[in-house]
């Protein structure tokens, strides 16, 4: 196989790695506590650099987020508030109008080049020199010529007998031309061919890689990989755990696609935590080859997910929508050798939106020209300096729902019961919540009604923070207007 070779010129840029596993929520990492060990290597890589305990995601649909994470600014702010056929001609004229700009396109005046393997298209590929998913970006070989071929290769990928098996089979197979765009070997072998073959003149490098393997549904893992995770049981079916939910369109969806392949309730977090084991490998992998031709040291990785996942709450699955702290919660990992410190665990809040400014402050690049929601969290990383006082968030499921986490107090709003209905209708949630995250982590007891003072006191400063977003909002599409001349409206 062809090496990769070093990138980076000593004095230039760091090169700049994103990595998002879609809906990996925080609390079933290690690093954040879980009991199980699911990410030895993301562990790894932890120890190489700083863990941010407090990372919160702006929404709960990954559209919005990967905006957010992307351009620095909170989806009121971007324009982009649902997810894929939900989001309106309006929403992608709000991003435009607001002159919002997405990393690859900041990074680019200053020398990079920025390649995406990932599959969401429409506006997320702006900036980037090459952007695809892994069957457009590698070669079509035998296999990519026969129509069923792909799902016979997958089937017998999921029958393999132990790990090494399973990689020595989806590197032959690759080879012939097969390839999953959902699914990390085929998008870390994406992401590190365009390494090789797209590196010009050392100049630095931005890569975005979007990872599925821990959305739903699970049913591609080898039975030896959930085997490591599920030890038997099976207190509920699927099914029966499907007649809970209300809406029947929903339940259909669970049962057909989240939950595919998946007969018993107590073995849906077990498949989750063989999916990010699964990931885990796959990035070991990626980056060792880093390492072994020596960019890992010259290097800036993020690895991240763009939000949580509720999996089984309350006992009904809902997937990855509503503002629980089960799908706000994300993983924040960021190493970088030679310019952050090692094995710092990093208490304090941050958010999607700070990611921009502080990769952009981490290179040495002057972002003050360009607006951002988020703020550079260097003072948190190399003096423990805390950097927010508030978390923001707002729904993509519901259509007015917003979440404001003050100190220990989290306060989920709507301005009516209507406006907090959940497309899922699983269950009431009440238009105003409180909860008291040091007590319930998991914001299951509703404080509201016995806490009046603190959910006014939080309402007036949420309602405060929109107004102001909503201001700055305007204030973009004002700014980036053309100011004479030109024709058209
Ligand atoms: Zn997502």
């Amino acid at each position: 196989m062809k090496r990769l070779s070093k990138l980076g010129k000593p004095g230039s840029k760091p090169n700049i790695f994103i990595i998002v596993s879609d809906a990996l929520r925080a609390r079933n990492l290690r690093l954040y506590g879980y009991e199980t060990s699911t990410s030895p290597n993301l562990d790894r890589l932890a120890r190489e650099g700083v863990v941010f305990l407090d990372a919160y995601a702006t929404t709960d649909q990954t559209d919005p987020s990967f905006t957010t994470i992307l351009s620095g600014r909170y989806p009121v702010t971007h324009g982009i508030l649902r997810h894929g056929p939900e989001v309106t001609h309006e929403h992608v004229s709000t991003f435009v109008k607001t002159g919002t700009k997405l990393l690859p396109e900041l990074l680019a005046k200053h020398g990079y080049v920025s390649f995406a393997v990932d599959w969401l298209d429409r506006w997320h590929k702006r900036g980037y020199h090459v952007y695809g998913t892994p069957s457009a970006l590698m070669p079509r070989r035998i296999l990519g010529r026969i129509g069923r071929a792909k799902s016979v290769v997958t089937r017998l990928l999921s029958a393999a007998p132990s790990w090494g098996a399973y990689r020595s089979l989806y590197r032959f197979f690759s080879r012939l031309g097969y390839s999953n765009d959902r699914l990390s070997p085929s998008i870390f072998d994406a992401a590190l061919n365009l390494l090789r073959r797209g590196v010009r003149d050392g100049k630095p490098v931005f890569m975005l890689i979007h990872v599925w393997d821990t959305h739903t549904p699970f049913n591609y893992l080898p039975a030896f990989m959930v085997k490591k995770f599920y030890r038997g049981g099976c207190g509920e079916t699927v099914e029966e755990m499907a007649g809970k939910i209300k809406n029947p369109e929903w339940r259909r969806v669970v049962l057909e696609y989240h939950l595919r392949g998946i007969r018993c309730v107590d073995e849906i977090e077990p498949r989750y935590n063989a999916a990010i084991y699964h990931f885990d490998a796959m990035l070991g992998l990626f980056i060792d080859e880093l390492r072994d031709a020596g960019i890992y040291e010259d290097s800036i990785i993020v690895v991240t997910g763009d939000h949580g996942e509720n999996l089984v709450r309350n006992g009904v699955f809902i997937g990855h929508g509503g503002l629980f702290q089960r799908v706000l919660r994300v993983p924040l990992v960021i190493t970088a050798p030679s310019i952050l410190p090692e094995g710092k665990r990093l208490r304090g809040y941050v958010q999607h939106t700070d990611l921009v400014p502080t990769l952009l402050g981490l290179a040495g690049i002057d972002s003050s020209g360009y607006i951002v929601d988020g703020v550079d969290v260097e003072p948190l990383i190399f003096d423990s300096r805390p950097v927010r006082g508030q978390v923001f968030a707002v729904s993509s499921t519901a259509p007015k729902r917003y979440a404001l986490i003050e100190g220990r107090y989290k306060l989920v709003y709507s301005p009516s019961p209507r406006d907090a209905a959940d497309k899922y209708g699983i269950w009431y949630q009440a238009p105003v919540e409180l909860y008291d995250l040091e007590r319930d982590g998991d914001d299951v007891h509703n404080l509201a009604e016995s806490m009046p003072d603190i959910v006014r006191d939080m309402e007036e400063r949420l309602r405060e923070k929109l107004s102001a977003l909503h201001r700055k909002r305007v204030s973009l599409i004002l700014k980036s207007r053309p100011r004479r001349g030109g024709r058209g409206r």
